[in-house]
């Protein structure tokens, strides 16, 4: 098959945490900027078909596509910088791979030959590539592999893209190696050595680097680039510094500037013009020069990595930016927080996220805290757990029933407010069957949600399995909690509003998933701007 679109692959060296996402989603916003139409995949050597089931401990965050696909977080950043929704074609693990080979082979699809990592194994993944460019949607396809060169997993990865470079031809296919060069402070000097050896390493593989994107904390001189150059087999110009920035969003930029686009772009056989960054670089100017500050508590389960909400806390950057204030956000730890501590630890705060999560650890701390901003008229934004927490607060508190709780938690609550769905119950397999991706939602007109979308129908993500539970609609909008969300399909409750309070939403779905640069998220704008409002009083 002959196809009209380019590959660019990306792939680490030296050490893990170099932030391959970013230069990816970085290179993809540049050539995006000068008109080319791109997306970005990324290959997870692990064997787990997704990171569905991973702890936020082990993977960070768990992104979700409009097609429910439970990704890499990796793939928040591709569709924050691109502002273009990705979908389970943008995200590959090994597990997935094996899977897909394992099935055709019980199919018979291999007509007796012997399954082998080479072809079978390499041919999949280059499928799994290629597929991108079926439709001819894209100009350009940018993967990065996961991990780092050398480890054992990733070597039919590395192996594939050999053979792609091989069969498609040197104007096809790029290969940029990202890797560190460090700084041995007792030396004063940085050090070229690791990368000399992590390029090795790829041509061991077969693979020789086209571009070498270098993190440093320290400028790279002039000699250091011939050498690195002279070294690893690339031109002058194609080894990029990338220092140690103060937000991800300078990376484009940095890149323009290193000529990262240029260099990779006439390799491809490509044009390339000035990119157009005008509006990205009036989101960068608004973040930077912020005209005040608010505090939001981000109360969660997971505080100490800073991965785990990252989706989250992108989506203050964005909203922030729109506002002009700066938002800090100060994660609390539920654990750690009661009756008797609740005033002083939310104090001085102007605003409140409860987080989304799973499990019973932490979940009175949310209940106490939700419990505080309702009373105190601090605005409130309650995320799937964390609006499901603020439905179990107002029916304890405000309806009087004693314990009521998430089946989740309690299996024999006798107020179940928070219930599986009855197709929920027959689930035995964990991976993939919670409520995932897209659905439809009807906004209640006149509510405060209706005038942030400023439209009735909106479509949002989900990830969950619990779910309000409708025998306690009546009585709890009787009393001043309102359901302004329902689903169009199904009819369950999506978002819950409290009538006399100045901003307190809770939400089935994650908003989070969704905020761009381009377009931040309306509900994390419009709580800023409540917050801002709070922080005046
Ligand atoms: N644990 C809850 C559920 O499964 C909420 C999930 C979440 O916050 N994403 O419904």
């Amino acid at each position: 098959m002959s196809y009209n679109t380019k590959f660019i692959f990306v792939t680490g060296g030296v050490s893990s945490s170099l932030g391959k996402g970013i230069v990816a989603a970085s290179l993809a916003k540049l050539l995006q900027a000068q008109g080319y139409r791109v997306t970005i995949q990324k290959l997870d050597p692990y064997i787990n078909i997704d990171p569905g089931t991973l702890n936020p401990y082990e993977h960070g965050e768990c992104y979700v596509t409009n097609d429910g696909a439970e990704t890499d977080l990796d793939l928040g950043h591709y569709e924050r910088f691109l502002n273009v929704a990705t979908s389970q074609a943008n995200n590959i693990t090994t597990g997935r791979i094996y899977q897909s080979v394992i099935n055709k082979e019980r199919k018979g699809e291999y007509l007796g030959k012997t399954v082998q990592v080479i072809p079978h194994i390499t041919d999949e993944i280059k499928e799994s590539i290629q597929y991108l460019a079926n439709n001819n949607e894209y100009d350009i396809i940018i993967t990065e592999i996961g991990g780092t060169v050398g480890d054992i997993e990733s070597l039919p990865y590395i192996e594939s893209l050999r053979q792609m470079k091989w069969e498609m031809g040197e104007n096809n296919v790029v290969a940029i190696h990202l890797t560190l060069i460090p700084y041995l402070s007792a030396a004063k000097e940085l050090k070229t050595k690791p990368t000399q050896h992590s390029v090795k390493t790829l041509m061991e593989s077969g693979v020789q680097a086209d571009v070498l994107v270098c993190r440093t904390e320290h400028e790279i001189s002039d000699s250091i680039r011939d050498k690195l150059a002279r070294f690893c087999n690339v031109d002058t110009d194609c080894v990029i510094q990338s220092l140690d920035v103060k937000t991800i969003y300078d990376v484009p930029n940095h890149m323009l500037s290193e000529g990262l686009d240029k260099v990779v772009l006439k390799k491809l056989g490509l044009k390339s013009s000035k990119p157009d960054l005008s509006s990205w670089n009036q989101f960068l100017n608004k973040y930077k020069h912020p005209k005040r500050a608010v505090r939001i508590a981000l109360i969660g389960k997971y505080i100490e990595l800073q991965d785990s909400y990252k989706s989250i806390l992108e989506s203050f950057i964005h909203s922030g930016a729109v506002n002009e204030v700066r938002v800090e956000v100060i994660p609390i730890h539920s654990e750690h927080i009661n009756k008797d501590n609740i005033a002083e630890k939310l104090e001085n705060f102007n605003g409140v996220l409860v987080a989304p999560g799973f499990g019973g650890r932490g979940i009175e701390g949310k209940i106490e805290s939700i419990k505080h901003v309702r009373l105190n008229n601090i605005p409130f934004f309650g995320i799937c757990l964390g609006m499901q927490m603020a439905v179990i607060e107002f029916s304890r508190n405000i309806l009087k029933l004693d314990d009521a709780n998430s089946t989740e938690m309690d299996l024999k609550t006798k107020y179940p407010v928070i219930d599986i769905m009855d197709d929920q119950k027959k689930i035995i397999n964990k991976g993939g069957t919670m409520r995932l991706g897209s659905w439809e939602c009807k906004l209640k007109k006149n509510s405060l949600v209706s005038k942030i979308y400023n439209c009735d129908i909106i479509h949002e993500r989900h990830r969950h399995r619990y779910e309000f539970n409708s025998e306690y609609f009546k009585d709890i909008e009787e009393n001043g909690m309102f359901a302004t969300g329902i689903n169009s399909d199904t009819g369950l409750v999506e978002i819950i509003e409290l009538k006399n309070h100045p901003w307190f939403v809770g939400v089935q779905f994650h908003p989070e998933y969704k905020s761009t640069v381009l377009s931040p998220h309306p509900l994390f704008v419009s709580f800023i701007a409540a917050a801002t409002k709070h922080s005046n009083n």
